[in-house]
Protein backbone atom coordinates (compact mmCIF):
# COMPACT_ATOMS: atom_id res chain seq x y z
CA UNK A 1 0.00 0.00 0.00
CA UNK A 2 3.32 2.36 -0.31
CA UNK A 3 4.98 4.83 1.95
CA UNK A 4 3.75 8.17 3.87
CA UNK A 5 5.64 10.27 4.80
CA UNK A 6 4.86 12.48 7.75
CA UNK A 7 6.49 16.47 8.27
CA UNK A 8 5.99 18.98 10.01
CA UNK A 9 6.91 21.66 12.76
CA UNK A 10 9.34 20.21 15.60
CA UNK A 11 6.63 19.83 18.66
CA UNK A 12 3.69 19.39 16.53
CA UNK A 13 3.38 16.04 17.63
CA UNK A 14 4.43 13.73 14.42
CA UNK A 15 6.03 10.85 16.77
CA UNK A 16 3.12 10.68 19.41
CA UNK A 17 0.39 10.69 16.63
CA UNK A 18 2.62 7.92 14.45
CA UNK A 19 2.83 5.81 17.82
CA UNK A 20 -0.92 5.76 17.85
CA UNK A 21 -0.64 5.32 14.18
CA UNK A 22 1.30 1.78 15.14
CA UNK A 23 -1.22 0.99 17.48
CA UNK A 24 -3.77 0.98 15.04
CA UNK A 25 -2.06 -0.81 12.35
CA UNK A 26 -1.02 -3.62 14.98
CA UNK A 27 -4.18 -4.70 15.02
CA UNK A 28 -4.71 -4.74 11.27
CA UNK A 29 -3.61 -7.92 9.22
CA UNK A 30 -0.89 -6.09 7.26
CA UNK A 31 2.88 -5.59 7.28
CA UNK A 32 3.79 -2.12 8.16
CA UNK A 33 6.74 -0.40 9.58
CA UNK A 34 7.10 3.27 11.23
CA UNK A 35 10.64 4.53 10.62
CA UNK A 36 12.50 7.96 12.40
CA UNK A 37 14.10 9.37 9.43
CA UNK A 38 16.10 11.39 12.48
CA UNK A 39 16.82 7.72 14.34
CA UNK A 40 18.55 6.91 11.27
CA UNK A 41 20.66 10.01 10.70
CA UNK A 42 21.03 10.22 14.81
CA UNK A 43 23.30 6.29 13.98
CA UNK A 44 25.37 7.78 11.64
CA UNK A 45 26.08 11.48 13.91
CA UNK A 46 26.50 9.19 16.95
CA UNK A 47 29.07 7.09 14.73
CA UNK A 48 30.62 9.52 13.57
CA UNK A 49 31.20 11.07 16.89
CA UNK A 50 29.68 14.33 15.43
CA UNK A 51 27.06 15.09 17.98
CA UNK A 52 25.37 13.84 21.65
CA UNK A 53 21.86 14.41 20.68
CA UNK A 54 19.37 15.01 17.97
CA UNK A 55 18.66 18.38 18.55
CA UNK A 56 22.13 18.95 17.55
CA UNK A 57 22.19 17.32 14.56
CA UNK A 58 20.53 20.85 12.38
CA UNK A 59 23.33 22.60 13.58
CA UNK A 60 25.88 20.48 12.07
CA UNK A 61 27.73 21.95 8.75
CA UNK A 62 25.00 21.61 5.95
CA UNK A 63 27.43 19.34 4.13
CA UNK A 64 27.65 16.74 7.15
CA UNK A 65 23.78 17.19 7.24
CA UNK A 66 22.96 16.23 3.48
CA UNK A 67 25.32 13.59 3.53
CA UNK A 68 23.53 11.67 6.99
CA UNK A 69 20.64 12.67 4.94
CA UNK A 70 21.17 10.54 1.97
CA UNK A 71 22.52 7.45 4.15
CA UNK A 72 19.61 8.11 5.96
CA UNK A 73 17.20 8.01 2.82
CA UNK A 74 18.72 5.02 1.61
CA UNK A 75 18.62 2.49 4.63
CA UNK A 76 14.61 3.58 4.83
CA UNK A 77 14.38 2.51 0.96
CA UNK A 78 16.25 -0.76 2.22
CA UNK A 79 13.62 -1.11 5.38
CA UNK A 80 10.95 -0.23 3.24
CA UNK A 81 11.53 -2.80 0.38
CA UNK A 82 11.68 -5.00 3.02
CA UNK A 83 7.75 -4.79 3.69
CA UNK A 84 6.80 -6.38 -0.15
CA UNK A 85 3.98 -4.86 -1.95
CA UNK A 86 1.06 -4.87 0.37
CA UNK A 87 2.52 -3.05 3.33
CA UNK A 88 2.29 0.27 4.84
CA UNK A 89 5.64 2.00 5.60
CA UNK A 90 5.65 6.11 7.28
CA UNK A 91 8.37 8.16 7.26
CA UNK A 92 8.44 10.81 10.33
CA UNK A 93 10.10 13.76 9.19
CA UNK A 94 10.34 17.34 8.11
CA UNK A 95 9.68 18.62 4.90
CA UNK A 96 11.99 21.74 5.73
CA UNK A 97 14.78 21.92 8.77
CA UNK A 98 15.54 25.64 9.83
CA UNK A 99 19.43 25.32 10.74
CA UNK A 100 21.69 28.30 11.15
CA UNK A 101 22.98 28.24 7.51
CA UNK A 102 19.01 29.18 6.39
CA UNK A 103 16.33 26.79 5.62
CA UNK A 104 17.25 22.95 4.98
CA UNK A 105 15.05 20.69 2.19
CA UNK A 106 13.98 17.74 4.15
CA UNK A 107 12.94 16.48 1.07
CA UNK A 108 14.60 17.57 -2.01
CA UNK A 109 14.18 15.94 -5.32
CA UNK A 110 17.43 12.95 -4.96
CA UNK A 111 15.98 12.19 -1.79
CA UNK A 112 12.24 12.24 -2.63
CA UNK A 113 13.40 10.19 -5.83
CA UNK A 114 14.69 7.50 -3.47
CA UNK A 115 11.80 7.27 -1.06
CA UNK A 116 8.98 7.79 -4.09
CA UNK A 117 6.31 8.21 -1.13
CA UNK A 118 2.41 8.60 -2.27
CA UNK A 119 1.70 11.23 0.13
CA UNK A 120 3.17 13.83 1.97
CA UNK A 121 0.90 14.42 5.26
CA UNK A 122 1.52 17.72 7.14
CA UNK A 123 1.00 17.58 10.15
CA UNK A 124 -0.15 21.41 11.80
CA UNK A 125 -1.60 22.71 14.88
CA UNK A 126 -2.32 26.40 16.51
CA UNK A 127 1.30 28.41 16.98
CA UNK A 128 -0.03 29.03 20.55
CA UNK A 129 -0.75 25.00 20.68
CA UNK A 130 2.98 24.18 19.59
CA UNK A 131 4.88 26.40 21.58
CA UNK A 132 2.73 24.94 24.78
CA UNK A 133 3.54 21.10 23.68
CA UNK A 134 7.35 22.29 23.14
CA UNK A 135 7.24 23.66 26.91
CA UNK A 136 5.91 20.60 27.85
CA UNK A 137 8.23 18.46 26.74
CA UNK A 138 11.27 18.76 28.29
CA UNK A 139 13.11 15.34 26.89
CA UNK A 140 13.90 18.04 24.01
CA UNK A 141 15.62 21.30 22.91
CA UNK A 142 13.62 23.35 20.47
CA UNK A 143 14.71 26.35 21.53
CA UNK A 144 15.49 27.54 18.36
CA UNK A 145 12.04 26.90 16.97
CA UNK A 146 10.16 28.17 19.80
CA UNK A 147 9.32 32.24 19.33
CA UNK A 148 5.80 32.43 18.16
CA UNK A 149 7.48 34.55 14.69
CA UNK A 150 9.53 31.79 14.35
CA UNK A 151 6.76 29.25 14.67
CA UNK A 152 4.49 30.67 12.23
CA UNK A 153 7.17 31.48 9.52
CA UNK A 154 8.57 27.67 9.43
CA UNK A 155 4.69 26.45 8.96
CA UNK A 156 4.61 28.78 6.11
CA UNK A 157 7.56 27.38 5.27
CA UNK A 158 6.74 23.68 5.97
CA UNK A 159 3.66 24.00 3.14
CA UNK A 160 5.77 25.62 0.58
CA UNK A 161 8.66 23.00 1.23
CA UNK A 162 6.25 20.00 1.27
CA UNK A 163 4.25 21.08 -1.80
CA UNK A 164 7.76 21.68 -3.79
CA UNK A 165 8.62 17.95 -3.05
CA UNK A 166 5.61 16.47 -4.06
CA UNK A 167 5.84 17.32 -7.31
CA UNK A 168 8.83 15.80 -8.19
CA UNK A 169 7.14 12.23 -7.36
CA UNK A 170 3.15 13.01 -8.30
CA UNK A 171 2.70 12.38 -4.01
CA UNK A 172 -0.56 14.04 -2.63
CA UNK A 173 0.30 16.39 0.22
CA UNK A 174 -2.60 15.73 2.60
CA UNK A 175 -2.67 18.26 6.14
CA UNK A 176 -3.83 16.84 9.05
CA UNK A 177 -5.05 18.57 11.93
CA UNK A 178 -3.62 17.67 15.31
CA UNK A 179 -5.92 18.43 17.91
CA UNK A 180 -5.09 19.21 21.14
CA UNK A 181 -5.52 15.81 23.71
CA UNK A 182 -7.20 13.72 20.23
CA UNK A 183 -3.32 12.72 18.72
CA UNK A 184 -5.73 9.65 17.84
CA UNK A 185 -8.03 11.54 15.76
CA UNK A 186 -4.84 12.97 13.50
CA UNK A 187 -3.82 9.02 13.75
CA UNK A 188 -7.09 7.15 12.04
CA UNK A 189 -6.94 9.85 9.50
CA UNK A 190 -3.25 9.06 8.21
CA UNK A 191 -4.47 5.35 8.39
CA UNK A 192 -7.65 5.79 6.28
CA UNK A 193 -5.66 7.37 3.68
CA UNK A 194 -3.36 4.76 3.53
CA UNK A 195 -4.96 1.46 3.49
CA UNK A 196 -7.11 3.84 0.68
CA UNK A 197 -10.48 3.04 3.00
P1 LIG B 1 10.07 16.67 16.64
O1 LIG B 1 9.95 17.07 15.21
O2 LIG B 1 10.92 17.66 17.38
O3 LIG B 1 10.51 15.25 16.83
P2 LIG B 1 7.30 15.93 17.06
O4 LIG B 1 6.47 16.59 16.01
O5 LIG B 1 7.65 14.52 16.84
O6 LIG B 1 8.60 16.83 17.30
P3 LIG B 1 6.24 15.03 19.58
O7 LIG B 1 7.53 14.68 20.26
O8 LIG B 1 5.39 13.92 19.08
O9 LIG B 1 6.52 16.12 18.44
O10 LIG B 1 5.33 15.89 20.56
C1 LIG B 1 5.81 17.03 21.26
C2 LIG B 1 5.05 17.14 22.58
O11 LIG B 1 3.68 17.42 22.32
C3 LIG B 1 5.08 15.86 23.41
O12 LIG B 1 5.25 16.20 24.77
C4 LIG B 1 3.70 15.24 23.19
O13 LIG B 1 3.25 14.50 24.31
C5 LIG B 1 2.84 16.47 22.96
N1 LIG B 1 1.68 16.21 22.08
C6 LIG B 1 1.69 15.64 20.86
N2 LIG B 1 0.46 15.57 20.32
C7 LIG B 1 -0.36 16.12 21.23
C8 LIG B 1 -1.78 16.35 21.28
N3 LIG B 1 -2.59 15.99 20.28
N4 LIG B 1 -2.29 16.96 22.37
C9 LIG B 1 -1.49 17.33 23.39
N5 LIG B 1 -0.15 17.13 23.42
C10 LIG B 1 0.41 16.55 22.36
P1 LIG C 1 13.30 14.64 14.86
O1 LIG C 1 13.38 13.74 16.03
O2 LIG C 1 12.19 14.34 13.90
O3 LIG C 1 13.32 16.10 15.24
O4 LIG C 1 14.63 14.40 14.04
C1 LIG C 1 15.89 14.76 14.58
C2 LIG C 1 16.69 15.60 13.62
O5 LIG C 1 16.98 14.81 12.45
C3 LIG C 1 15.99 16.83 13.07
O6 LIG C 1 15.99 17.91 13.98
C4 LIG C 1 16.83 17.10 11.83
O7 LIG C 1 18.05 17.72 12.18
C5 LIG C 1 17.14 15.68 11.34
N1 LIG C 1 16.23 15.27 10.26
C6 LIG C 1 15.09 14.53 10.34
N2 LIG C 1 14.56 14.35 9.13
C7 LIG C 1 15.39 14.99 8.25
C8 LIG C 1 15.41 15.14 6.83
N3 LIG C 1 14.47 14.62 6.03
N4 LIG C 1 16.44 15.85 6.28
C9 LIG C 1 17.41 16.40 7.04
N5 LIG C 1 17.44 16.28 8.38
C10 LIG C 1 16.44 15.58 8.98
MG1 LIG D 1 9.49 13.50 16.73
Amino acid sequence: MGLGVVTGIPGVGKTTVLSKVEGLLSTERLKYKIMNYGDYMLKGALEGGYVKDRDQIRKLPLALQRDLQLKAAKSIYEDTMALGEGGVGLVDTHAVIRTPQGYLPGLPSHIIEILKPNVIFLIEAPPALIIERQKRDQARSRVDYSEESVVKEVMDFARYFAVSSATFVGASVKIVLNKEGLAEEAASEIVRVMTGR
